[in-house]
């Protein structure tokens, strides 16, 4: 089958000499999707809930949104990332000194201003009356040509300096919660173009997971688009997202079965995933393969990219955490292989190692991911002390002493 060429014309993804307007990001691509997996590729445009309500976030919008930037993460942020807009978050004993006192720092130039880029998140009852508003001060809010709005969306304007997330805490200090929310959490921040493309190779992975109800004949319009992108290629099978043509999952690398998709995974059936803290927020409702991310969304970068993203099984996101999901292919280049030695000391190599020690593959599909870092010195002498000195002493009791 003949891939159509693509309009191209200021940058216009739709097939050439289409009617109608030009189009940056033409949803139509995988309008032969049925709803579920329209619903999908929706989802994985959107910003996840993180933290909730109580951290001002704000949920079910796209990825292309104002993001909250912490106080404390500022320094290693790259802000000019941020196309859509950014806030800087600020805890009351950030800000404030003592109580109407502001902290030096936020008078020196280049510091975030309150009221401007900066707002104060009042979380405790217990903060409010420690370091109050200062007089002048109000819950921030929305307007839009001068109009007070509730919702954020095109244009809306921040007004005000502070926004409140009280639980309630006792009679006299009911539940609190005042000013919209403020952003969108900011590792989960793409680019509108960025995300589309993101989409685009999500959906394509969702016709080329086993059994699924759509032929490639169907995706000719998507193939153009990543095809135009350079998304395409032998690049799906080095990052092990695709093999033989097929999705995988990129950590266990076990095909990715259609259904599994729109099926919901019960974490209580999962070996090794039975430590409750180890089960992520709204996991119950979780279906079993997920958006996956090959590098952990982070501060530092933005790492919701169409190269990053596949899909997964909920239980393998889980498992490899933080961590950057290394390719059989990533590892066997880096070429360092890992080996014991057998009763006649030969060597016995198994596998290749990431040169961070954080993951480990064999050439037949088995993983080990690193748990826990080595301790630093200070730790190791630390614990060597403590095991000296109390050598009773179960570990629990000690941090209760604390
Ligand atoms: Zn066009
Ligand atoms: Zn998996």
């Amino acid at each position: 089958m003949r891939i159509p060429d693509l309009c191209l014309i200021e940058g216009c993804l739709r097939v050439a000499a289409h009617n109608g307007d030009h189009d940056l990001r033409p949803v139509e691509a995988w309008d032969f999707f049925g709803a579920a997996d329209l619903n999908k590729i929706n989802k994985a445009g959107y910003a996840t809930p993180r933290g909730g309500d109580k951290g001002a976030y704000q949920n079910h919008v796209y990825r292309n949104n104002k993001v909250i930037v912490p106080f404390e993460h500022l320094d290693y942020v790259d802000l000019t990332q941020y196309a859509d807009g950014y806030v800087v978050r600020l805890f009351p004993d950030q800000y404030f000194e003592s109580p109407g006192v502001v902290r030096q720092r936020f008078a020196e130039t280049g510091s975030p201003v309150v009221g401007r880029d900066a707002f104060v998140l009042y979380r405790s009852h217990a903060s409010l009356e420690a370091f109050p508003p200062l007089a002048d001060w109000e819950v921030r809010w929305l307007s839009r040509d001068g109009r007070p709005v509730a919702r954020r969306g095109n244009r809306a304007v921040d007004s005000g300096e502070y926004v409140l997330r009280l639980s309630n805490a006792g009679a006299t200090r009911p539940k609190r919660y005042e000013g919209p929310p403020q952003g969108i959490f900011a590792p989960e921040y793409a680019p509108a173009q960025t995300n589309y493309e993101c989409q685009a190779m999500l959906s394509w992975l969702i016709v080329h997971a086993r059994s699924s109800p759509y032929t490639t004949s169907q995706a000719l319009h998507l193939k153009a688009i990543l095809d135009h992108s350079g998304l395409l290629g032998d690049r799906l099978e080095r990052a092990g997202v695709t093999r033989n043509g097929l999705s995988i999952c990129p950590l266990c690398l076990r095909v990715i079965d259609y259904e599994e998709l729109h099926k919901s995974v019960d974490f209580s059936q999962v070996d090794g995933l039975l430590n409750a803290a180890l089960q992520v927020e709204g996991a119950t409702r979780s279906t079993k393969v997920n958006l996956f991310h090959l590098e952990p969304l982070v501060y530092e970068a933005l790492n919701h990219r169409p190269t990053s993203v596949a899909w997964g099984h909920a239980t393998c996101n889980t498992l490899l955490g933080q961590r950057h999901c290394y390719s059989l292919a990533e590892l066997q280049e880096a070429g360092r292989k890992i080996g014991f030695l057998d009763e006649d000391d030969e060597l016995v190599t198994f596998g290749w190692i990431s040169e961070d020690f954080k993951m480990i593959r064999s050439p037949h599909g088995a993983v080990w991911v690193q748990l826990s870092d080595d301790m630093s010195a200070d730790e190791q002498a630390a614990s060597f002390d403590a095991t000296q000195d109390r050598p009773l002493a179960p570990p629990a009791a000690e941090e209760h002493e604390q």
